[in-house]
């Protein structure tokens, strides 16, 4: 793996966390970035050291321009290079009819879910594209089956801010792909972790289970090994692919 380093960002939970887990086994360096939780960023960060990784936290909303900049610089700092990035970190909003949204609360899904995952991209490219003098690398953008599927009536908001994720990761695939970067998505379908809770139903998973053709959620494990494959060479071909791990939903 040669010291690589992989900026993940919301890894304190989650598919982030498991994203770490795996990255760390596999050999990557791992910054371990959170907004709010800092006490599950330490513990996966501590738990990745035990284990004889190298592994750091750094705090930034990546909905906050300056915030993308200082995590990117942060990284720079401590690793001295970036070799790939997982943009992860995303928000839901309660579940709800788009005739009764507010402009804030569809602000705050695109900025964290749509604006954050395209600044860090950009940082990311900087650092990374041979056009830069960087040494290229790979990028994994966590999108949704939301993206192909609409949400309706829970979160369409949501949604299209998956479909721009989609879109984002075809385009910048294509900039960027004789510079040495490799721009992909996974688009998870129902998983088991906190976010469901965070949009008002903690058992989403389980009432929805059986329109899932294999018959049950998935894990965040089962994700991570998606993305993580997407980093290494073992994808060297790949690009702006859309990879749907949805239990074929
Ligand atoms: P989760 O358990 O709620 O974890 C979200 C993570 O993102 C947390 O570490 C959180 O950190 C971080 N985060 C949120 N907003 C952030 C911000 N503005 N800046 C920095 N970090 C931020 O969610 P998850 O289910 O693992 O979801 C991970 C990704 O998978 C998301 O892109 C989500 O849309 C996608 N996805 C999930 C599912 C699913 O069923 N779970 C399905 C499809 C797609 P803090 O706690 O520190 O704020």
């Amino acid at each position: 793996m040669d010291g690589k380093v992989v900026l993940i960002t919301g890894a304190s939970r989650g598919i982030g966390a498991a994203t770490a887990r795996l990255a760390a086994a596999e050999g990557w360096r791992v910054a371990v970035n959170y907004r709010s939780d800092w006490a599950g960023a330490e513990a996966v960060a501590a738990e990745l050291q035990s284990a004889g990784a190298d592994a750091a936290v750094f705090c930034a909303d990546v909905a906050l321009e300056a915030e993308i900049v200082s995590l990117f610089d942060a990284v720079a700092a401590h690793y001295g290079r970036l070799d790939a990035l997982v943009n992860n970190a995303a928000v839901t909003a309660p579940i709800g009819r788009l005739e009764d949204y507010s402009a804030e609360r569809v602000e705050r899904v695109l900025r964290s879910n749509v604006l954050g995952p395209i600044l860090c991209c950009r940082e990311a490219v900087r650092r990374m594209s041979t056009r830069r003098g960087g040494a290229g690398g790979a990028i994994v953008n966590v999108s949704s089956a939301a993206s192909r599927l609409g949400s309706a009536g829970e979160y369409v908001d949501y949604a299209a801010s998956k479909g721009a994720i989609d879109t984002l990761t075809l385009g910048l695939a294509r900039e960027v792909a004789a510079e040495g970067v490799r721009v992909n998505a996974v688009r998870p379908g129902l998983i088991h972790t906190g976010i469901h809770a965070a949009s008002g139903e903690p058992g989403r998973v389980e009432r929805l289970a059986g329109s899932v053709p294999m018959g049950r959620g998935g894990e965040a494990e089962e994700v991570a090994a998606a993305i993580v494959w997407l980093l290494s060479d073992a994808s060297s071909f790949c690009t702006g692919s859309l990879l749907d791990v949805s239990g074929g939903r």
